[in-house]
């Protein structure tokens, strides 16, 4: 075995969370190697969001030019996939090359490694033939794939995960989507835009289920008025492909035929490939358990989706800020562990005294700041969008809280009437009583994610309802119906 290179930190997957830990630790001097599989960034920047939001913004632009009619007169759209898989392809993933992301994190201190690591008991990690010995830490940011569901022969079939789908050049002319959760809603409505027939299937009574009802019902209508057949409810529990398309056998009796199969059920960590047993960690569950600063045992944190707090880009840029003010806090208290050659970088180097000194982002422990999910924004960007923060009612009141709500049309608002055609939304408030805050918002419509800004802030910083009443909302815009929600609540 080759001896073990000691560094001070090795963070394993460089994805969105992982990138940003390894880059900022790498700029404060500390000597760190980053270890990626497959594309430096991970799955937001080829896979995912950005992709997904030029598809989106692509089919938007169909939709809206559809309303020309009864607005402006009238337009002809012939959607075209062509350009938005050579944006994708050339402006967003380069082809699905890293080279530059691989030079930002290089350019910023950062050893690179490609392959696949797991830990070889505390402090080490091994990729490959190669062995790190990690001086202070060790930081895992290695995300989730898609899970696949145990249906009869799904397994065998060439179905599609979001890769497939947004890497396609050509368009199928039908497709069935497993899973009416936010993925399965965006990527269905863009397909439907540009003239494929889609089906989604969705296992439980109503899509998009973890939001609020009346959220489901609008998302529901508006890609049933793009054509979309949504089937609710229904289980798949067969599926088979016949080389040129797929038949899906669901609960009821009901066969439903496509080109393609599209699967997002949902996403899962694959915690038993990083040798978590080698330092005592159970990888039996689910997602790394980690404490409010990323922390999963000695020497060990997680950032990203890896931990379950929520999977999105934004929980995993705010995660790396709290594990960078930590690592760089357990550095600067020097309780990193031994440095059996007295080598490693942070002794006297660099790092010593700019990086780690009162001006820098870490301070005392008791400075490090602490995750709290509280006011987590997350928002789903069909049109309309569904924008959300807090709980939900219902979660509201399972939680015993004595619950007001509050719900506005934006179509009675003076922009929504104004804006007309595309109208489709509303904002819902969740208060609690007692405390005279809210603690949870909708807002559903054109801008809905926009919307949700104050709202956050609102659930953030708990600023009284008193306050959200003497505020002055701007006239006419969708946020005025944020005061009109203000005004039902009961
Ligand atoms: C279609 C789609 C649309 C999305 N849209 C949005 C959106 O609009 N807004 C939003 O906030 N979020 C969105 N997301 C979610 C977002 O992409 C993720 O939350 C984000 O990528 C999580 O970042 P991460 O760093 O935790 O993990 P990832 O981005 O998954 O990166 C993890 C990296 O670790 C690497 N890795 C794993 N194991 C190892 C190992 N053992 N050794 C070396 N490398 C390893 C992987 O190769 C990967 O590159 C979307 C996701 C999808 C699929």
């Amino acid at each position: 075995m080759a001896d073990p290179e000691l560094v001070d930190v090795v963070v394993v997957g460089l994805g969105v969370g992982g990138e940003e830990v390894a880059g900022r630790l790498a700029g404060a001097g500390l000597t760190v190697v980053g270890v990626e599989r497959d594309l430096v960034g991970g799955e937001c920047p080829y896979w995912g969001c950005v992709p997904s939001k030029m598809m989106i913004r692509a089919a938007n632009a169909i939709a809206e030019a559809r309303r020309v009619d009864g607005l402006a007169g009238s337009a002809e759209v012939r959607p075209d996939w062509a350009p938005v898989a050579e944006r994708i392809r050339a402006e967003a993933t380069d082809t699905w090359d890293d080279r530059v992301a691989v030079e930002r994190f290089t350019g910023r201190g950062g050893r690179f490694v490609r392959g696949s690591a797991r830990l070889d008991g505390p402090g080490r990690v091994r990729v490959g033939e190669r062995v790190f010995q990690a001086r202070h830490g060790i930081v895992f940011g290695t995300g989730t794939r898609p899970s696949v569901p145990p249906v009869d022969g799904l397994a065998d079939t060439p179905y599609w995960t979001n890769r497939q789908a947004i890497e396609v050049e050509e368009l199928p002319e039908s497709l069935l989507v497993l899973g009416g959760g936010a993925i399965g809603l965006e990527l269905a409505q863009v397909f439907a835009r540009f003239g494929v027939r889609v089906t989604v299937v969705e296992a439980l009574d109503r899509v998009l289920a973890v939001e609020e009802p009346e959220a489901s019902e609008v998302a529901a209508a508006a890609l049933r008025a793009d054509g979309v057949e949504i089937h609710t409810g229904v289980r798949a529990e067969r599926v088979s492909h016949d080389g040129n398309g797929f038949t899906l056998h669901a609960t009821g009796g009901t066969a439903l035929t496509a080109d393609r199969l599209l699967v997002v059920t949902g996403r899962r960590a694959h915690l038993d490939e990083l040798g978590l047993d080698t330092v005592g960690v159970d990888a039996g569950r689910r997602y790394l358990p980690v404490d409010d600063r990323l922390h999963v045992t000695e020497g060990i944190w997680a950032v990203g989706d890896v931990t379950g707090e929520g999977a999105f880009t934004h929980v995993a840029m705010y995660q790396a800020g709290i594990v960078v003010a930590d690592v760089l806090d357990h550095v600067r208290r020097g309780d990193g562990g031994a440095d059996p050659s007295g080598t490693a970088s942070v002794v006297g180097g660099a790092v010593g005294a700019s990086a780690l000194g009162t001006t820098g982002s870490s301070g005392s422990a008791g400075s490090v700041p602490r995750a709290d999910y509280r006011a987590l924004p997350r928002v789903t960007f069909t049109d309309p969008e569904v924008g959300a923060v807090g709980l939900t009612e219902r979660q509201a009141r399972e939680r015993g809280v004595n619950v007001q709500v509050g719900l506005a049309e934006l179509s009675s608002s003076a922009r929504g009437w104004i804006h007309k055609s595309g109208n489709e939304g509303f904002v819902k408030l969740v208060a609690d009583a007692d405390q005279g805050v809210l603690i949870g918002a909708t807002s559903v419509g054109p801008a809905g994610g926009e919307v949700l800004s104050g709202l956050v802030v609102a659930v953030h910083a708990a600023v009284p309802l008193a306050e959200l009443r003497q505020m002055i909302y701007a006239y006419p815009t969708f946020h005025r119906t944020v005061e009109d929600a203000l005004r039902n609540l009961s």
